[in-house]
């Protein structure tokens, strides 16, 4: 008899939500988890780098303050607190997931689980997570098995961890994951980020803002690839007016130790740099090591993440993922749907994941979300197809804030005037996006979204006046030249 009805193996938000929705559908869950509750969301990703990067945003805008009337004489910051304002943030939050936990009945057992029977786990005593510059930030290697647990059904929602820079030079002190920058005490001096992806110019957006001298190279022609192409270009120009150096075309092939780290780049933008640390951002793999899936009989698909169906079922009978480690999409709020969908199948419900509509957002500055296809993707996917930008210059609430950077851009289809994606760049692009979501999982048209009366003075006016510009009627920009 297995002794819960599920068992989860994370406690990221993949694995807690799914826990949570089993226990208030009446079954019995434990949750195994090696580290704090959160996973990387909390304690590594989303929230601390949020955290941090607000207290940047705050001293950007002090030190703006004179344009709006306001003068702050003699700003200084101290990079210890904005570090202590991290870290309680992460512990309020690390420590709600843990009380919500408990007060759904869920069982949570610390330590780093181990299959050794289909949906039977033995769980090892795992040492204290090692936090510094070059640390990993996980948890060391577990040791001592403690005890087995087993569940009826098994997710697994372990997540994922940074993939390594393949490169001469990559393990030496000073060369750190976005996990090892969480250890830097201090401001570095020069950082040179590898990858310009969603975590690199997040990073680079943040130590930029605390004087540091930003070095990102980039192997693709435009920083955020995944992004549309203009979204990449405006971050680009933005980026280098604020100082940032984008090496884009080019890779880092080696990382050699002379008084300071020298990076060596090579490709469209070849150079050496000389840096006080490189942090590198080149994407992630998924978390399976010493889970021993083979013992359970679930299979990975081409690039090592655990292949699922709609319904999040593996390849083994009973045996469910979730979250990073099935590779859809990287996010925290994919991997709690996922969570959602996964506790409702097996509860016996309905359910399954679609995912053709999910919002995504970069805090850098500007800030960046999109949801849906770019016009490229959408142009390959065979649409004919419309779009539309508008400029936050064109607002009045854009103004009032002082920040007017940035545009909305539509892509349509032709003939339907089908919402098929939102991208934007600028001021709460990441609260904006919103909208853009509602309207495509609504299958909303750009006239709907052009008739819908707007709050005014706002910046959601974007949403209305870049659909009113796609259909050819602008109000508050000039028409385009017939
Ligand atoms: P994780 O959050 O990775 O959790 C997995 C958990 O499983 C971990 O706690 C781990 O300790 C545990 N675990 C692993 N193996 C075992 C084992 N064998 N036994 C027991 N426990 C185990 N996403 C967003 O949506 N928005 C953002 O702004 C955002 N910012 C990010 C910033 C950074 C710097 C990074 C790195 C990521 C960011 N992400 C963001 C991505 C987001 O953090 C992940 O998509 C999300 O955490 C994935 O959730 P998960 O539940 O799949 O796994």
């Amino acid at each position: 008899m297995p002794e819960f009805d599920l068992l989860v193996i994370g406690g990221g938000p993949g694995g807690y939500v799914a826990a949570i929705r089993m226990a208030q559908r009446g079954l019995s869950v434990a949750v195994v988890e090696k580290e704090r509750p959160g996973g990387v969301c909390l304690n590594w990703g989303c929230i601390p780098t949020k955290a941090m990067l607000r207290s940047a945003e705050v001293l950007e805008t002090v030190r703006a303050a004179a344009d709006y009337g306001v003068f702050a004489e003699n700003l200084t910051f101290d990079y210890a607190t904005v570090l202590q304002r991290k870290e309680s943030i992460v512990k309020e939050l690390t420590d709600g997931v843990a009380s919500l936990l408990a007060a759904n009945g869920v069982t949570t057992i610390t330590g780093h689980a181990r299959f050794i029977g289909p949906t039977t786990v033995e769980v090892h005593e795992v040492g204290p997570a090692p936090l510094g510059p070059g640390g990993p930030g996980y948890a060391a290697p577990p040791t001592t098995p403690i005890r087995r647990v087993s569940g009826r059904d098994v997710i697994i929602a372990t997540g994922s961890v940074p993939v390594h820079l393949p490169v001469p030079g990559a393990d030496l002190p000073g060369v750190i994951t976005s996990d090892g920058a969480f250890g830097l005490t201090e401001v570095p001096g020069r950082i040179v980020i590898v990858g310009g992806s969603a975590v690199g110019v997040e990073w680079a957006s943040l130590f930029a803002a605390f004087g540091s001298e930003v070095t990102i190279v980039e192997t693709q022609n435009r920083l955020v690839p995944a992004e549309d192409s203009d979204i990449g270009a405006a971050l680009g120009r933005s980026f280098a007016k604020r100082g940032i150096t984008v090496l884009t075309g080019s890779m880092v092939a080696a990382i050699a130790e002379a008084d300071t780290l020298r990076v060596t780049v090579e490709g469209a933008q070849a150079r050496e740099l000389a840096a006080d640390v490189v942090l590198v951002g080149v994407g992630r793999r998924p978390n399976i090591a010493d889970l021993a899936l083979d013992i359970a009989g679930v299979a990975t698909d081409a690039r090592g993440f655990i292949a699922v169906d709609e319904k999040l079922r593996t390849s083994a009978e009973n045996v469910y993922a979730i979250g990073d480690v099935t590779g859809k999409a990287l996010l925290a709020h994919v991997a709690s749907h996922q969570g959602l969908t996964a506790a409702d199948v097996i509860a016996g419900h309905e359910a399954h994941i679609d995912y053709t509509v999910i919002p995504a957002a970069t805090f850098t500055h500007p800030e960046i979300a999109s949801v849906g296809l770019t016009e490229d993707a959408a142009r390959a996917a065979g649409h004919d197809v419309l779009t539309a930008r508008f400029p936050f210059a064109a607002l009045g609430r854009a103004k009032s804030f002082g920040d007017t950077e940035g545009f909305m851009k539509i892509v349509a289809g032709q003939k339907h005037q089908e919402i098929l994606g939102v991208h934007i760049i600028g001021p709460s692009a990441s609260e904006l996006i919103a909208e853009g979501a509602l309207a495509m999982s609504m299958e909303a048209t750009l006239d709907e979204l052009a008739d819908t009366i707007h709050a005014h003075p706002t910046l959601g006016e974007i949403g209305m006046e870049t659909a009113l510009a796609a259909l050819g009627l602008p109000v508050h920009i000039a028409p385009r030249k017939r």
